[in-house]
């Protein structure tokens, strides 16, 4: 085994004790100290820094069980492995020292030999347990490091989306005069329009940042209460006909009139609703079909809501980062079209927030499902909704 090298104290009121030790030790290159009692031992600790204590029991002033129960109440001290060495006729005494905190015993006057490899094996037993002490705190010092950055991150999102508010609806206030001043020509009309179509990008871009940074730092909240979901999902496709009807794509949806109400917060439905919807009219090339459809789970109490579409669909090394912050598929069709990545995390973690879980299934080139549960019972009755992706089969 390979020898290490420390700063050892022996505590002895036998001088030739001592020097035996010292030999001994000394021929492993340790660093050696002397202390005549437990008295002169414990100020040599305080003030110098030891690897290893050799310690005897019976000593003048204070012995070594007072030395052990002292070390043992200071955290700094305790860390110090602690090699006893007693007589032959002090078993009890050295085992009562092993009960006080000591590591091992060495019988008097000690074999060389033993005396180098348990000390050697003591040493190595603390510079192991020193080293995974320093991995453990820079490891801590790092999270800490990773935290601030990332709060600082947070709220700096949260600043900007802030900040960037005001400026806008400035611009989408002069867009509307300008329209209104005078007849503008097709050609400056088509560019107001585009305009537009930007600043309402830049205005969802904004809630979302606004709502990560809310989520992050925990202050965003649900206000639930009861809601009617088929009401809903009706005004839903609604605000969403002209996109459909752009794109050609059929809308079918096969909500039951007689759903019972939900359990959740009216805006964070819309805002789940709007992304799934949006994102399944987005991804799917023009003549494609979507489908909502919710089914009323009487036993689990709860409400499993889908949208489904004949999309693009979400290839495999994707599927796993799709509620990632920020993720967005290197395909090229995906790249074609606009996104920042932060809708369906925002959409998982609000989901969750009303006491729901959300998952997908999807193959590429043929469509996505999304699936989401709510519930339509309060808070006292989620329990009976948990693990839903796993009971309930998708559709
Ligand atoms: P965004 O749409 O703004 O990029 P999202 O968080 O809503 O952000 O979606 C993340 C990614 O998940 C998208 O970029 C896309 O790659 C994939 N995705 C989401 N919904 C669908 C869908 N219905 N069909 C195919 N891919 C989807």
């Amino acid at each position: 085994m390979h020898t290490l090298t420390g700063s050892i104290l022996v505590v002895d009121d036998n001088a030739v004790i001592c020097q035996i030790m010292k030999l001994a030790l000394e021929q492993n290159n340790h660093h050696v100290t002397f202390a005549s009692n437990g008295k002169e031992a414990l100020e040599l600790m305080q003030a110098y820094f030891f690897d290893l204590v050799l310690l005897d029991i019976m000593m003048p002033e204070m012995d070594g069980f007072q030395v052990l129960e002292y070390m043992a109440k200071v955290p700094e001290l305790a860390k110090i492995p602690v090699l006893v060495v007693s007589a032959d006729s002090q078993i009890d005494s050295a085992i009562r020292c092993i009960q006080l905190g000591a590591e091992d015993y060495l019988v008097k006057p000690p074999n060389q030999t033993l005396l180098r490899t348990r000390v050697n094996t003591s040493l190595r037993k603390k510079f192991l347990h020193d080293q995974e002490q320093a991995h453990q705190a820079e490891m801590e010092r790092l999270y800490e490091t990773v935290k601030g950055a990332n709060a600082a991150k947070t709220e700096f999102i949260g600043m900007a989306a802030h900040e960037l508010r005001n400026p806008i609806a400035q611009i989408a206030t002069t867009n509307y005069l300008l329209s209104k001043i005078g007849p503008l020509n097709e050609k400056q009309m088509e560019l107001l329009d585009r305009i537009n179509f930007s600043l309402e990008r830049m205005q969802a871009l904004i809630v979302d940042l606004d709502d990560i940074s809310r989520l992050e730092t925990g202050n965003i909240r649900v206000e639930m209460a009861e809601l009617n979901l088929v009401t809903l999902v009706h005004k839903m496709v609604e605000s969403f006909a002209e996109d459909v009807f752009d794109k050609k794509h059929e809308l079918v949806v096969n909500v039951p009139e007689d759903l019972p109400l939900i359990w959740a917060d009216r805006d964070r439905m819309i805002q789940v609703f709007t992304n799934l919807l949006g994102n399944a009219i987005k991804y799917t090339p023009d003549g494609g079909k979507i489908t909502i459809k919710a089914v009323y789970l009487p036993q689990h109490h709860t409400v499993h809501i889908s949208v489904k579409d004949t999309g693009l669909g979400i290839q495999v090394e994707d599927q796993k980062q799709i509620f990632s912050r920020f993720f967005r598929s290197e395909d090229a069709m995906v790249q074609a079209r606009p996104g920042t990545g932060l809708g369906l995390y925002i959409t998982k973690s609000l989901v969750e927030m009303q006491n729901g879980r959300i998952w997908f299934n999807s193959k590429y080139g043929e469509g996505t499902a999304f699936h989401f549960t709510i519930s339509t019972r309060p808070p006292d009755d989620y329990e009976q909704i948990r693990g839903m992706e796993t009971a309930v089969p998708t559709f």
